[in-house]
């Protein structure tokens, strides 16, 4: 059974589809098999693994509202053993259209339980809010990585996002739990950088990881080829640094249940 991680924090421009994707990609090179699973409408880690939205007929949209087989949707990626779940412009809508609808919470859940024998991860991009969307991905994991960037008001929001988790812990997922914190785009040539890390540190402590993401030009630039940083540019720093993250989340213990 694989390991189910949701990529979540309500912010936008943290990192998460930058880690999702690198994440993902870093831990196939590493010769596990990892479905990642986009609900973020943006869809940017389904054109970040090099897939072209535009060519599908269907996507996760599909698998939670219709109820579509998860295997029929689920594609391969430039990347060896990494298969992508992709989300396109119309998962917009599901937000609002999975209010009504049964089960709405455990949608997710059901469709990762169809597949999520066939990999060792499955990594959820979650889109930056605590709607229904990211309720399902929490409620579909086994664990929550938090990424928060390195600047000035880093830690403010995390409380919402924390309360988000106890109350799917205690109404829908009562296993879920904090895989790690990822401290993201740190600029080490500024003070505050050293000291965003300290303060999360302090709030989160062993539960930071070891590896911190930096500002990184080559990780900025590989969206825009489709391509994750380790097809990309896979002597960069931001290579070096997502397969570390990649060993860390390894040796958190590879599979729960
Ligand atoms: P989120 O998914 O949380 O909204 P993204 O991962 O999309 O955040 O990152 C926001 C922007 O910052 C993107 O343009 C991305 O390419 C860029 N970015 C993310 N991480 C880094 C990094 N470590 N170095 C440089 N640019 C980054
Ligand atoms: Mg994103």
């Amino acid at each position: 059974m694989g390991k189910v991680l949701a990529v979540a924090n309500q912010k936008g421009g943290v990192g998460k589809t930058t880690t999702a994707v690198n994440l993902s990609a870093c831990l196939a090179y590493l010769n596990h098999k990892v479905l990642l699973v986009d609900i973020d409408p943006q869809g940017n880690a389904t054109s970040g693994v090099g897939i072209d939205k535009a060519d599908m007929d269907y996507c996760v949209y599909n698998v939670l509202i219709e109820d579509l087989d998860p295997k029929a949707v689920n594609v391969a990626t430039l990347v060896e053993n990494l298969h992508i779940i992709p989300a396109t412009i119309q998962l917009a809508g599901a937000e609002i259209e999975l209010v009504p609808t049964i089960s709405r919470e455990v949608r997710l859940k059901k469709a990762i339980d169809q597949v999520k024998e066939d990999y060792d991860y499955v990594i959820i991009d979650c889109p930056p809010s605590l709607g229904l969307l990211t309720i399902n991905a929490l409620t579909a994991s086994d664990a929550v990585l938090i990424p928060v960037q390195c600047e000035y008001y880093a830690l403010e929001g995390l409380s919402q996002l924390l309360n988000t988790v106890r109350l799917v812990q205690k109404h829908l997922n009562k296993e879920l739990m904090i895989e790690g914190v990822l401290l993201t785009m740190l600029d080490a040539r500024t003070n505050l950088g050293i000291q965003v890390i300290e303060e999360v540190k302090k709030y989160f402590q062993d539960k930071v990881y070891r590896s911190i993401i930096p500002r990184n030009v080559r990780l900025g630039e590989a969206p825009s080829h489709g391509q994750p940083i380790i097809l990309y540019d896979p002597k960069s720093r931001g290579a070096e640094v997502y397969l570390d993250l990649a060993k860390e989340v390894m040796a958190n213990g590879a599979r729960v249940g």
